[in-house]
Protein backbone atom coordinates (compact mmCIF):
# COMPACT_ATOMS: atom_id res chain seq x y z
CA UNK A 1 0.00 0.00 0.00
CA UNK A 2 1.20 3.30 -1.13
CA UNK A 3 1.25 5.79 2.41
CA UNK A 4 0.33 9.64 1.57
CA UNK A 5 1.30 12.94 3.33
CA UNK A 6 -2.30 13.63 3.92
CA UNK A 7 -2.29 11.06 6.76
CA UNK A 8 0.10 12.28 9.25
CA UNK A 9 -0.62 14.86 11.76
CA UNK A 10 1.03 18.28 9.86
CA UNK A 11 0.73 19.51 14.12
CA UNK A 12 2.62 16.37 15.35
CA UNK A 13 6.60 16.46 15.47
CA UNK A 14 7.66 13.00 14.66
CA UNK A 15 10.52 11.32 16.06
CA UNK A 16 13.37 9.94 13.73
CA UNK A 17 11.34 6.62 12.68
CA UNK A 18 8.51 8.62 11.56
CA UNK A 19 10.52 10.63 9.82
CA UNK A 20 11.63 8.58 7.04
CA UNK A 21 8.30 7.26 7.04
CA UNK A 22 7.05 10.83 6.34
CA UNK A 23 9.64 11.34 3.46
CA UNK A 24 8.59 8.20 1.59
CA UNK A 25 5.00 9.19 1.95
CA UNK A 26 5.90 12.93 0.41
CA UNK A 27 7.53 11.40 -2.18
CA UNK A 28 4.44 9.05 -2.94
CA UNK A 29 2.28 12.59 -2.69
CA UNK A 30 4.73 14.02 -4.80
CA UNK A 31 4.53 11.18 -7.60
CA UNK A 32 0.65 11.08 -7.40
CA UNK A 33 0.83 15.24 -8.14
CA UNK A 34 3.32 14.84 -11.26
CA UNK A 35 0.58 12.17 -12.49
CA UNK A 36 -2.66 14.57 -11.96
CA UNK A 37 -0.82 17.55 -13.49
CA UNK A 38 0.00 15.31 -16.26
CA UNK A 39 3.72 15.36 -15.90
CA UNK A 40 6.25 12.57 -16.39
CA UNK A 41 7.07 10.22 -13.35
CA UNK A 42 10.00 11.38 -11.11
CA UNK A 43 10.39 15.09 -12.84
CA UNK A 44 10.12 17.11 -9.56
CA UNK A 45 12.63 16.65 -6.84
CA UNK A 46 12.09 16.79 -3.59
CA UNK A 47 14.91 19.23 -1.55
CA UNK A 48 14.81 19.21 2.67
CA UNK A 49 14.07 22.03 4.29
CA UNK A 50 16.62 21.29 6.66
CA UNK A 51 16.58 25.00 8.71
CA UNK A 52 17.02 24.14 12.82
CA UNK A 53 16.83 20.82 12.58
CA UNK A 54 19.16 18.20 14.04
CA UNK A 55 21.77 16.13 12.50
CA UNK A 56 19.63 13.16 13.66
CA UNK A 57 16.45 14.04 12.34
CA UNK A 58 18.03 15.44 8.97
CA UNK A 59 19.71 11.85 8.68
CA UNK A 60 16.82 10.01 9.28
CA UNK A 61 15.08 11.50 5.68
CA UNK A 62 18.49 10.76 4.21
CA UNK A 63 18.04 7.18 5.07
CA UNK A 64 14.78 7.18 3.41
CA UNK A 65 15.98 8.51 0.18
CA UNK A 66 16.60 11.89 -0.09
CA UNK A 67 19.05 13.28 -1.77
CA UNK A 68 18.95 17.11 -1.76
CA UNK A 69 19.34 19.62 1.52
CA UNK A 70 18.45 23.12 1.73
CA UNK A 71 19.91 25.19 3.89
CA UNK A 72 18.52 28.82 5.04
CA UNK A 73 21.63 29.90 7.36
CA UNK A 74 25.00 29.69 6.43
CA UNK A 75 26.23 28.58 9.96
CA UNK A 76 23.51 26.00 9.80
CA UNK A 77 24.89 24.93 6.10
CA UNK A 78 28.60 24.51 7.62
CA UNK A 79 28.09 23.02 11.01
CA UNK A 80 24.71 20.56 9.52
CA UNK A 81 27.40 19.07 6.83
CA UNK A 82 30.28 18.66 9.11
CA UNK A 83 27.87 17.12 11.65
CA UNK A 84 26.61 14.72 8.84
CA UNK A 85 29.87 14.16 7.58
CA UNK A 86 30.54 12.90 11.30
CA UNK A 87 27.44 10.41 10.96
CA UNK A 88 28.33 9.06 7.90
CA UNK A 89 25.39 10.28 6.26
CA UNK A 90 24.85 8.73 2.47
CA UNK A 91 25.86 11.13 -0.53
CA UNK A 92 23.92 14.18 -0.93
CA UNK A 93 23.93 17.33 -2.37
CA UNK A 94 23.20 20.56 -0.61
CA UNK A 95 21.70 23.98 -1.73
CA UNK A 96 21.43 27.42 -0.03
CA UNK A 97 18.02 28.69 -0.43
CA UNK A 98 17.96 32.05 2.26
CA UNK A 99 19.33 35.21 1.53
CA UNK A 100 23.15 35.19 1.25
CA UNK A 101 25.25 38.27 3.22
CA UNK A 102 28.22 39.44 1.55
CA UNK A 103 30.77 38.45 4.63
CA UNK A 104 28.64 34.80 4.25
CA UNK A 105 29.55 34.16 0.94
CA UNK A 106 32.60 32.18 0.99
CA UNK A 107 31.69 29.84 3.17
CA UNK A 108 28.27 29.34 0.94
CA UNK A 109 30.30 28.28 -1.85
CA UNK A 110 32.49 25.98 0.10
CA UNK A 111 29.42 23.94 1.33
CA UNK A 112 26.86 24.04 -1.09
CA UNK A 113 26.65 22.78 -4.63
CA UNK A 114 24.03 25.34 -6.21
CA UNK A 115 23.35 28.80 -3.97
CA UNK A 116 19.62 29.39 -5.38
CA UNK A 117 19.15 33.07 -4.24
CA UNK A 118 21.04 35.25 -6.11
CA UNK A 119 19.22 38.31 -6.56
CA UNK A 120 21.82 40.90 -7.46
CA UNK A 121 24.60 41.42 -9.67
CA UNK A 122 26.93 42.88 -6.63
CA UNK A 123 26.48 39.26 -5.19
CA UNK A 124 26.84 37.22 -8.79
CA UNK A 125 29.83 38.88 -8.95
CA UNK A 126 30.91 38.47 -5.72
CA UNK A 127 30.20 34.50 -6.02
CA UNK A 128 31.93 34.31 -9.36
CA UNK A 129 34.95 35.98 -7.73
CA UNK A 130 35.23 33.93 -4.96
CA UNK A 131 34.72 30.91 -7.19
CA UNK A 132 37.50 31.87 -9.77
CA UNK A 133 40.16 32.09 -6.64
CA UNK A 134 38.88 28.65 -5.51
CA UNK A 135 38.80 26.97 -9.15
CA UNK A 136 35.29 25.93 -8.83
CA UNK A 137 32.28 26.28 -11.05
CA UNK A 138 29.46 27.29 -9.14
CA UNK A 139 25.52 26.27 -10.29
CA UNK A 140 23.06 29.31 -9.30
CA UNK A 141 19.56 30.28 -9.54
CA UNK A 142 18.00 33.51 -9.60
CA UNK A 143 15.76 34.11 -6.85
CA UNK A 144 12.61 35.79 -8.70
CA UNK A 145 10.18 38.14 -6.25
CA UNK A 146 7.04 36.92 -8.23
CA UNK A 147 4.43 38.50 -5.74
CA UNK A 148 5.68 41.58 -5.63
CA UNK A 149 5.73 41.43 -1.63
CA UNK A 150 7.93 44.30 -0.33
CA UNK A 151 9.25 42.01 2.88
CA UNK A 152 10.40 39.30 0.11
CA UNK A 153 14.12 38.87 -1.45
CA UNK A 154 14.27 38.72 -4.99
CA UNK A 155 14.71 40.02 -8.25
CA UNK A 156 11.85 42.20 -9.79
CA UNK A 157 10.19 40.15 -12.26
CA UNK A 158 10.55 42.81 -14.96
CA UNK A 159 14.33 42.76 -14.53
CA UNK A 160 15.33 39.13 -14.74
CA UNK A 161 15.67 38.70 -18.49
CA UNK A 162 18.18 41.69 -17.87
CA UNK A 163 20.20 40.71 -15.50
CA UNK A 164 20.60 37.18 -16.18
CA UNK A 165 22.06 37.97 -19.70
CA UNK A 166 24.47 40.20 -17.18
CA UNK A 167 25.28 37.13 -14.93
CA UNK A 168 25.58 34.77 -18.01
CA UNK A 169 28.47 36.53 -18.75
CA UNK A 170 30.36 35.39 -15.45
CA UNK A 171 32.59 32.83 -16.71
CA UNK A 172 33.04 30.95 -12.57
CA UNK A 173 29.10 30.94 -12.67
CA UNK A 174 26.07 28.90 -14.43
CA UNK A 175 22.58 30.02 -14.18
CA UNK A 176 20.22 26.50 -14.15
CA UNK A 177 17.28 27.61 -12.23
CA UNK A 178 14.91 30.23 -11.36
CA UNK A 179 13.76 29.94 -7.59
CA UNK A 180 10.36 31.45 -6.05
CA UNK A 181 8.25 31.88 -2.70
CA UNK A 182 5.54 32.74 -4.45
CA UNK A 183 2.58 34.28 -2.99
CA UNK A 184 1.76 34.13 0.52
CA UNK A 185 -1.75 33.47 0.07
CA UNK A 186 -5.13 31.98 1.15
CA UNK A 187 -6.32 32.11 -2.44
CA UNK A 188 -5.08 29.29 -4.31
CA UNK A 189 -5.35 31.36 -7.97
CA UNK A 190 -2.76 33.61 -6.39
CA UNK A 191 -0.10 31.30 -5.77
CA UNK A 192 -1.01 29.82 -9.10
CA UNK A 193 -0.19 33.03 -10.05
CA UNK A 194 3.17 33.72 -8.83
CA UNK A 195 4.29 30.24 -9.79
CA UNK A 196 2.68 30.63 -13.83
CA UNK A 197 4.79 33.82 -13.59
CA UNK A 198 8.22 32.74 -12.32
CA UNK A 199 7.57 29.64 -15.17
CA UNK A 200 7.30 32.22 -18.03
CA UNK A 201 10.14 33.72 -16.78
CA UNK A 202 12.13 30.75 -17.38
CA UNK A 203 10.75 30.10 -21.01
CA UNK A 204 11.61 33.96 -21.93
CA UNK A 205 15.17 33.09 -20.85
CA UNK A 206 15.29 29.98 -22.69
CA UNK A 207 14.07 32.17 -25.51
CA UNK A 208 16.52 34.77 -24.90
CA UNK A 209 19.62 32.28 -25.48
CA UNK A 210 20.15 31.34 -21.41
CA UNK A 211 19.34 27.83 -22.29
CA UNK A 212 20.84 26.41 -19.24
CA UNK A 213 18.23 27.44 -16.93
CA UNK A 214 15.69 24.46 -16.50
CA UNK A 215 15.30 24.51 -12.84
CA UNK A 216 12.20 25.93 -11.65
CA UNK A 217 12.59 25.59 -7.24
CA UNK A 218 8.87 26.86 -6.08
CA UNK A 219 6.42 25.00 -3.53
CA UNK A 220 7.02 24.17 -0.19
CA UNK A 221 4.89 22.12 2.57
CA UNK A 222 1.47 24.50 1.76
CA UNK A 223 1.44 24.58 -2.20
CA UNK A 224 3.22 22.01 -3.32
CA UNK A 225 0.48 20.50 -5.54
CA UNK A 226 0.04 23.88 -6.63
CA UNK A 227 3.94 24.70 -7.83
CA UNK A 228 3.99 21.56 -9.37
CA UNK A 229 0.76 21.63 -11.53
CA UNK A 230 2.82 24.83 -12.56
CA UNK A 231 5.90 23.27 -13.49
CA UNK A 232 8.24 22.89 -10.30
CA UNK A 233 11.21 21.07 -10.77
CA UNK A 234 12.59 21.03 -7.21
CA UNK A 235 10.03 21.48 -4.18
CA UNK A 236 11.39 23.22 -1.09
CA UNK A 237 9.78 20.77 1.82
CA UNK A 238 10.51 21.12 5.65
CA UNK A 239 7.19 20.55 7.55
CA UNK A 240 5.67 18.36 6.07
CA UNK A 241 8.37 15.67 6.89
CA UNK A 242 9.98 17.02 9.89
CA UNK A 243 7.20 18.28 11.55
CA UNK A 244 6.43 21.66 13.08
CA UNK A 245 10.40 23.87 13.42
CA UNK A 246 11.22 24.14 17.11
C1 LIG B 1 11.50 26.95 5.45
C2 LIG B 1 11.51 27.11 3.98
C3 LIG B 1 10.85 26.20 3.16
C4 LIG B 1 10.03 25.02 3.68
O1 LIG B 1 8.83 25.46 4.27
P1 LIG B 1 7.77 24.40 4.84
O2 LIG B 1 6.51 25.16 4.83
O3 LIG B 1 8.23 24.03 6.20
O4 LIG B 1 7.75 23.24 3.93
C5 LIG B 1 10.97 26.37 1.79
N1 LIG B 1 11.67 27.39 1.26
C6 LIG B 1 12.31 28.29 2.02
C7 LIG B 1 13.06 29.39 1.37
C8 LIG B 1 12.24 28.18 3.40
O5 LIG B 1 12.85 29.09 4.17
Amino acid sequence: MVVMLELFDMTAVPDLAEIGERYRALRATVRACEARAGRENGSVRIELAAKYQSPERVLSALQAGAELIGHNLIQQLTAGEEALRELGAPAHRTHVIGHVQKNKAGKALDYADCIETVDSLELAQRLNRLAGEKGKALDIFLQVNSSGAQSQFGIEPEQVVDLAGQIATLEHLHITGLMTIGAHSEDAREIARSFEYTRSLRDDLQAAGIASVTELSMGMTGDMEIAIAEGSTIIRVGTAVFGPRP
